[in-house]
């Protein structure tokens, strides 16, 4: 495999309403392992994290984090996933966000933003398929469970009205 490029490619990105508010979109197709976008931020420190309630924060190594909270940081419109078609890689203390697989155009991009994040902010509502299936999943079981105790009902009550009927032939 040819290694990995940190210089963006030429691709056409929009940032526009996404099912979760704004979202950034690729609107040429993305190869594969391609470089797509640098997050960028302003550096901050350690005490001005502790302080901070900006949800854009990246951490680039444990001394040092950025905060991608200003507009000119066209990735933090990147919206998370959990089963996502890019991801980001630090190198040489930046952050580049890349394909992990070939994005057609139209489709929104995303990444993982990781554990920490997800149960802090995302857990409960996190719109991605994944998610969704999983909910719909949990949903499913309980519509089944209670159909079937509704079913058992019915045939006990069914059973007590009627009497015990023999097969007609
Ligand atoms: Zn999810």
């Amino acid at each position: 495999m040819a290694r990995k490029s940190y210089t963006p490619g030429d691709f056409e990105l929009v940032v526009r309403r996404s099912k979760t508010g704004l979202g950034l979109f690729a609107e040429s197709e993305v190869p594969k392992g391609a470089c797509i976008i640098e997050y960028r931020g302003v550096d901050i420190t350690a005490e001005q994290e502790a302080k901070s309630r900006s949800k854009y924060l990246f951490e680039i190594n444990s001394r040092r984090t950025i905060d991608g909270a200003p507009r000119w940081n066209t990735a933090r419109y990147i919206n998370h996933s959990c089963r996502p078609n890019c991801e980001p890689t630090i190198h040489k203390g930046r952050v580049w966000i890349h394909s992990r697989r070939r994005i057609k155009p139209g489709e929104e991009l995303n990444y993982d933003y990781g554990k920490n994040y997800f149960n802090q902010y995302l857990k409960d509502i996190c719109a991605c398929p994944k998610c969704e299936e999983k909910r719909s999943a949990a949903k499913a079981s309980v519509a089944k469970a209670t159909a079937r105790k509704r079913a058992g009902k019915a045939a006990k009550k069914a059973g007590a009205a009627k009497p015990a009927a023999s097969p007609r032939k």
